[in-house]
C-alpha cells in the first residue's frame, strides 16, 4: 500500500521541526571577506542553535 509514509516526520512530543529535522541545530554558514579589493574569503559554518523549534528539534501544537 505505502500510505503509512506520510507519518515519517511525525514524534511523540510533536512535529519534527522542518528546520533542523529533529537535530535542534542547523549549521549556518558565514562568508568573511579580507577587504573591499578581495572579493573572496573565508568560509567558515558554525553550528547553532535551530530558531525555528529554539533548539527543541520538534514544534508543539502544530499540525499539518
Ligand atoms: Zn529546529
Amino acid at each position: 500500500m505505502g500510505m503509512s509514509n506520510w507519518i515519517i516526520g511525525m514524534v511523540e512530543d510533536g512535529t519534527l521541526c522542518p528546520e533542523c529535522q529533529g537535530a535542534g541545530t542547523v549549521e549556518v554558514d558565514h562568508y568573511h571577506r579580507q577587504s573591499f579589493d578581495v572579493p573572496y574569503g573565508d568560509i567558515y559554518t558554525t553550528t547553532e542553535e535551530c530558531d525555528n523549534c529554539s533548539g527543541e528539534g520538534t514544534i508543539e501544537g502544530e499540525e499539518w
